[in-house]
């Protein structure tokens, strides 16, 4: 078995392990973006929550404080009514008025503190219906996560061993050019040759277009190791292309393949265009 039948057995399997971690990746990805927003809001509830009870507590003092005033206050009253001189009286009264004053902003400031403590507590109302239904979207996003993970697992485990196997044959220059290719190039790591004339070894490389030369050809069709000498991608021949050579002599053949490579590099110029 050549090299690049090596690589290829480990680029297909690789191509599926991809494939469906690729799945349970998207399904992770979207509840770790849920439960992150859940936190947020956690924390918001949380902030709103240590808010209303420090307001709440602020009211009970304020309102301690005019309930204190308020007793000094008829306590000065009545020892007015009994004030023996005007001088005593006066001074009662100097003392009232500033009660008086000390009164009123005491419930002015529970009168703003209770104004604040609404807000909270609506703020904190809406946090709370928010924070319900990201519950149900991150719940319904777990529950998504576990049934793909499940689903996949025996096929997960199988192709890992499988892929553990093949990298095992394969020589370990060759597999970390295929491991890096794959970190780049993803599904184009290893691209089939177009073989457009098979004993004139005349072939293009299937992922960038461009024509390979003769001799990588050559050298592909005897089972070296070849790299596309534009976009750099390792090489390999498609076992039909040998069936179909072997298949049939007409020489249409290569003409209609020809004609298949223009209309897809026309395909792929309209696509670059739009
Ligand atoms: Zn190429």
């Amino acid at each position: 078995m050549s090299v690049t039948t090596q690589l290829l057995e480990l680029f297909r399997v690789d191509k599926q392990l991809r494939g469906l971690r690729s799945r349970l990746d998207a399904a992770e990805r979207f509840l770790t973006q849920q439960s992150g927003l859940l936190g947020d809001m956690d924390k918001q509830k949380a902030t709103l929550e240590a808010q209303v009870k420090q307001l709440r507590a602020t009211i009970a003092n304020d309102e301690g404080e005019a309930a204190r005033i308020e007793a000094r206050a008829s306590t000065l009253r009545e020892q007015m009514n009994s004030a023996k001189t005007a001088k005593e009286y006066n001074t009662f009264l100097s003392e009232l008025n500033t009660l008086k004053e000390q009164k009123t902003a005491a419930d002015e400031k529970v009168l703003e503190s209770m104004t604040k403590v609404e807000e909270a507590e609506k703020k904190l109302t809406e946090i709370k219906g928010q924070h319900d239904e990201r519950s149900k979207i991150a719940g319904t996003a777990k529950t998504d996560r576990d049934a793909k993970s499940a689903e996949i697992k025996d096929r997960l485990a199988e192709l890992t061993a499988q892929r553990q196997l093949l990298t095992t044959a394969v020589p370990p220059r060759e597999l970390k050019m295929l491991e890096d290719l794959i970190k780049s190039r993803g599904d184009e790591a290893m691209v089939a040759i177009e073989v457009l004339d098979r004993r004139a070894h005349e072939g293009s490389c299937s992922a960038c277009m461009m024509a390979v030369p003769v001799e990588a050809v050559s050298a592909l069709m005897s089972g070296k190791l070849v790299s596309c000498p534009s976009c750099r991608c390792i090489l390999f021949i498609e076992e039909a292309t040998f069936t179909k050579e072997k298949k049939t002599k007409d020489p249409s053949l290569a003409a209609a393949i020809k004609k298949q490579k223009k209309a897809k590099e026309a395909e792929k110029e309209e696509a670059a265009k739009t």
